[in-house]
């Protein structure tokens, strides 16, 4: 029998990972996830193991932060799917928590894949790389970066800096000798959890059912399933034309009134009652001057920022579910996975 083809998956314990984790498996790859702690190893084979066929899945101890463990992780692979970086739920104050992780992360994983004559790596950027910092402008395509400065906070700083190393680094290299690019920059992804530690993400969602907000803030989402993200990562790494290129990958924009009626109207009836009117613009700026996270959503009151999907749909043929399902089942997954009580 034919040795399956390697594939390496960087942030294995990460929400999007384990999707992409269990589309590589249930399309026949064979998979390397890095973990930075191996002791959670046997309860995220546990997860995928509910999901699919994991007698394929190994794991490998590598962190962002340091040299060890990545020519192991990344020996005999013909392709990478560069997931991890850190994407906490508060922001914090000091920006080179996220941005050093994320751009030497990058590059430690493109350097190990080059040495190792990876053939492709797929890295998961995100929109925070695309729409940030540009007063007033609303609509988005792959052309265009996030303006890097202190104000659209050390997530985004992180995910621009890192993403314009990561090509950078390639351009760089050799021709012979670099791996393939390709970028995925996802809008906010929810979706059904594979594990209970999901992501910082699914906390509009997750606050709304378990009623942590008093009302809903005038702002709104770009929202992508987690299973459309996974396919999109594996249409990505074998679309012949993908190299060299980012791609966008939403699905459409949601208001955050919109979403709690969904889940009000859905998960009312079961006893998780959603509030659902909206607040005034000037009761979310006073709460904000006393929390950090509520901060951070006042510059997108009112506004409402559109990323073009053309791309990916036309090179990858990349196609998304309806957004009213995706919240249903990130709701579902939410209380049957104990998340939500
Ligand atoms: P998670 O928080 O679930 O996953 C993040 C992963 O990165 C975890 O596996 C985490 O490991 C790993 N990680 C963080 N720091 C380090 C480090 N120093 N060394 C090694 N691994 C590290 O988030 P998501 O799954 O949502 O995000 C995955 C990727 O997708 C990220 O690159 C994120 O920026 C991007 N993205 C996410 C979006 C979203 O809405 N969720 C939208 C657009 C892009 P550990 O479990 O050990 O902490």
């Amino acid at each position: 029998m034919a040795a399956l083809v390697q594939v390496a998956v960087t942030g294995a314990s990460g929400y999007i990972a384990l999707h992409v984790i269990t589309a590589l498996l249930d399309q026949g790859y064979a998979v390397r996830g890095t973990l930075r702690d191996m002791a959670r190893g046997e309860k995220i084979r546990a997860a995928l193991a509910r999901q699919t066929d994991v007698s394929a899945l190994s794991f490998v101890e590598a962190d962002l932060l340091a040299d060890a463990g990545w020519d192991t992780a990344l020996a005999d692979c013909q392709y990478v799917m560069h997931v991890a970086s850190p994407l906490p739920i508060l922001e914090p104050k000091d920006h080179d928590d996220l941005i050093i992780p994320a751009r030497d992360g990058a590059l430690r994983v493109l350097a190990a894949a080059a040495r190792a004559g990876v053939r492709r790596v797929v890295m998961t950027s995100s929109i925070a790389a695309i729409g940030n910092g540009h007063a007033g402008k609303s609509r988005f395509t792959e052309a265009d970066w996030s303006i890097v400065s202190e104000e659209i906070g050390a997530y985004a700083c992180s995910k621009t800096i890192a993403e314009r190393a990561a090509w950078d680094f390639i351009a760089g290299l050799p021709k012979g000798d670099a791996p393939e690019l390709v970028v995925l920059n996802p809008s906010f992804v929810i979706g059904p959890l594979i594990d209970p530690d999901g992501s910082a993400s699914l906390e509009v969602v997750r606050k709304l059912l378990a009623r942590e907000v008093p009302g809903c803030a005038k702002i709104g989402f770009s929202l992508v399933d987690v299973r459309d993200v996974a396919v999109a990562h594996l249409a990505a790494m074998t679309t012949p034309d993908a190299a060299g290129k980012r791609y966008i990958c939403s699905t459409g924009f949601k208001k955050m009134s919109d979403i709690a009626a969904l889940l009000n109207q859905t998960f009312g009836p079961q006893g998780h009652p959603v509030r659902t009117r909206e607040l005034p613009n000037w009761v979310v700026r006073i709460v904000a001057l006393f929390d950090p996270a509520v901060g951070r959503i006042v510059p997108e009151l009112g506004r409402q920022k559109y990323y073009d999907n053309s791309a990916i749909r036309k090179d990858l043929k990349w196609r998304s579910r309806p957004l009213d399902g995706t919240i249903i089942a990130t709701g579902e997954s939410l209380i049957e996975l104990g998340v939500v009580k």
